[in-house]
């Protein structure tokens, strides 16, 4: 077969056919190269054939035999019959049984060499060896293709109406009829260097392996062939992200003037002064806006360690430039949150700051096309059509985490070549932020503000009302505010938003003294605008709300923060909500309510979140309880999947394919010498790649 693989519909393998590619497309599998990137998930060892003589009860064994009886009894009284396929080998007698499964018989004949796989029983009545549903290979003569036993044996996870056997026999096709159209597009100088196996030996053993292939190495994903597989993938990762960030440096972008009187002034009607991170990062920040190339960078730091500040700078120093900056949100409510705390400071100097969300009737469009807009705040609707912008220099993007590759090529569009900084509180290692986010250069704020006092945090259970209830009130007797969050409920926005009014309600009637605010999704713009404007101006003594808060909410006064079913939060999600709190000098505290039952793994995230509040020990916690592609959202993010590496697990070799890779780019940009790299690049990459070079 010398087609394209990718192209090649799985329907058309041997043994597929319409109905067996449709289950195999519910696992993700439309061609037969999905079809090679689907690895197993583990392997299992049936190379070791035994005399039936020297077999061991309750272990898993393979012995071979010849067939000498095939029948199929029926157990009296009871709706039950049995086929049982009896094999010798001259040492002794095993049987295998199948229940219910007559139809197993025509399988078999009297005389035919059998290969039989599974854990040995001891027949109750005569002692001798059984197995239970074996995993089975008849042994043709001169044939010594074993697929489903005498070898080291893929197992696969399969789908309802697709047996393991099954899946296995598939595969075993693809990989037969299929090799011929797996072209090696590394460049030989990198297989040599990192001892890499090739290609197709590669693909085939990872699937098959040899006989004596450290089965452990391959049940964690570390033989030779996953490495050689694993590096290709990481390699065309990072050779994507090297074309996308060599688009952007060889354009010619807009060269900053920093450091004007307007900066200035911003800086010295502060309350406070930068701390020596921020500074750093600005200095950063500064020195690409200056730089003729586009900025492409990304900015790190927990949550409340002061990263908007350090954007607003940014984006006065492109006022003072004469160009228009724009600030992206995640949430309408972030989004208006910034809005609420930057207007104020920027009018101050003179500026024109508007919000565009798409729940909000007015929208300032005029205003950011004639360029009287100098600060344009707000959400997806900001890469909207329609959206156009006079002279766009800067766009912020306020936690990364929440927007793709994708939306920031968009919002690169609305202008020439715009600097772009993104900010992001997820706290993740530096060389795997590199990869995420590989196409950007990084700046971290690893300092918070002085004087902050550690959260404390706790976890109560739902019983312990009373407790709770004195701390809402001393808090609140003290002056300051509260939290009280409740969580998202999956199945329904409506339970949703039931259990925080509910919630609303019960504490009205708890504390009649208090003035308890509610905040929801669901509101329209005006009145959430006016709840949290009031709560954050000291009108509201509590704010119950959903999780909307999560992100970017800012009341220094509001010093406790109850998290109602905590054990249905992920880590980062407490971690985020947490942030919350603690913000300005008074002592802050945070508790977690959990309600019976809940999960090892729930607890285990209450118990971290008790323990600590260094947001890098989080991120790895959450990344090893999720594993990465949960925890980076890289599906979401319009980044391509990975199927066989493990940004974790493979670290080290992405290191390697990362420098390889930059290094070729930068050696050859367009991969002229590398057609065939070149076409894997852009099926890797869906055709992405495409649309930054034009962006
Ligand atoms: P985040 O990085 O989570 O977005 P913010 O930018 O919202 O954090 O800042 C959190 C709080 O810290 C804000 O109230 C902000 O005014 C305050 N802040 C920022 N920088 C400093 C500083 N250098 N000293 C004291 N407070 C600061
Ligand atoms: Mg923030």
């Amino acid at each position: 077969m010398d087609k394209d693989l990718s192209e090649f519909p799985i329907q058309y393998i041997k043994g597929v056919g319409p109905q067996r590619a449709r289950l195999l497309n519910r696992i993700g599998i439309r061609s037969a190269k999905d079809a090679l990137s689907y690895l197993p998930y583990r392997y299992e060892d049936r190379s070791t054939i035994k005399k039936i003589s020297t077999l061991s009860y309750g272990r898993m064994e393979t012995a071979a035999g010849k067939i000498i009886s095939a029948e199929v009894i029926r157990v009296p009284g009871r709706n039950l019959r049995i086929f049982e396929l009896v094999l010798n080998d001259g040492s002794g007698l095993l049987k295998g049984k199948w229940f219910n499964q007559p139809f197993m018989k025509k399988n078999f004949r009297v005389g035919q060499e059998v290969l039989f796989s599974g854990v040995i029983k001891r027949n109750p009545y005569w002692g001798g060896f059984e197995i239970d549903n074996p995993e089975f290979e008849i042994i043709h003569d001169g044939d010594d293709a074993h697929i489903h036993t005498g070898r080291i044996v893929p197992v696969y996870r399969v789908t309802n109406g697709l047996s393991v056997r099954q899946m296995r026999s598939i595969m075993f096709t693809v990989v037969q009829t299929c090799m011929s159209g797996v072209h090696d597009c590394l460049p030989s100088e990198i297989l040599q260097k990192y001892g890499l196996s090739g290609l197709p030996e590669s693909t085939m053993n990872v699937h098959f392996p040899v006989e004596n292939t450290n089965i452990d190495l391959l049940n964690r994903g570390l033989s030779d062939f996953h490495r050689r597989l694993s590096f290709d993938e990481l390699f065309m990762l990072e050779l994507g992200l090297a074309v996308i960030k060599r688009g952007s440096v060889s354009e010619r972008g807009i060269s900053f003037k920093p450091g004007g009187r307007l900066l200035a002034k911003l800086t010295g009607s502060l309350p406070f002064t930068l701390t020596q991170a921020q500074e750093r990062v600005f200095n950063d920040i500064s020195k690409d806006m200056n730089s003729p190339q586009p900025m492409s960078r990304l900015l790190q730091g927990d949550v409340g360690c002061g990263k908007t500040i350090v954007a607003l700078m940014a984006m006065t120093v492109a006022a003072e430039c004469g160009y228009q900056s724009a600030l992206m949100a995640p949430t309408e409510i972030l989004a208006e949150q910034h809005y609420i705390t930057i207007r104020p400071a920027l009018e101050h100097l003179g500026l024109k700051v508007c919000l565009l969300t798409g729940s909000r009737k007015e929208k300032p469009l005029d205003v950011i096309t004639s360029g009287e807009a100098d600060i344009v705040i707000g959400t997806h609707a900001l890469i909207q059509e329609g959206v156009v912008f006079k002279n766009l220099g800067i766009a912020v993007i306020d936690e990364q985490h929440r927007f793709g590759v994708m939306q920031r090529a968009l919002l690169r569009k609305k202008a020439k070549n715009p600097d772009v900084l993104v900010m992001t509180a997820t706290p993740i290692p530096r060389t795997l932020a590199m990869t995420v986010y590989g196409d950007l250069d990084y700046s971290v704020i690893d300092e918070l503000p002085p004087d902050r006092k550690p959260v404390t945090t706790r976890s109560f259970n739902a019983s312990q009302k009373e407790q709770i209830y004195t701390f809402i009130r001393d808090e609140v007797r003290n002056g300051r505010q509260v939290y009280i969050v409740y969580p998202l409920i999956e199945e329904s926005e409506k339970t949703d938003l039931r259990s925080a009014i509910l919630g609303k309600e019960a504490f009205e009637k708890v504390f009649p003294e208090f003035r308890i605010g509610l905040l929801h999704g669901r509101m329209k713009t005006p009145e959430r605008e006016e709840v949290m404007t009031s709560f954050k101006e000291g009108g509201l003594d509590i704010l119950v709300s959903t999780t909307v808060i999560e992100v970017g909410v800012d009341v220094p006064n509001a010093t406790l923060m109850i998290i109602i079913h905590a054990e249905r939060f992920g880590l980062s999600q407490l971690h985020q909500l947490r942030g919350r709190i603690g913000r300005g000098t008074h002592q802050s505290h945070c508790i977690l309510v959990v309600y019976k039952p809940y999960t090892d793994e729930a607890r285990r995230r209450i118990d971290i979140m008790v323990k600590t509040h260094d947001g890098f020990r989080i991120a790895e916690e959450d990344l090893d309880i999720r594993g990465p592609g949960e925890f980076f959202g890289t599906r979401q993010s319009g980044m391509p999947d990975l199927r066989i590496a493990n940004i974790v697990r493979d670290g080290l070799l992405l290191n390697d394919a990362r420098r390889e890779a930059f290094a070729l780019i930068e050696k050859d940009p367009g991969l002229e010498g590398y057609p065939l790299l070149r076409r894997s690049l852009e099926t890797f990459w869906k055709g992405k790649i495409e649309l930054f070079k034009t962006g």
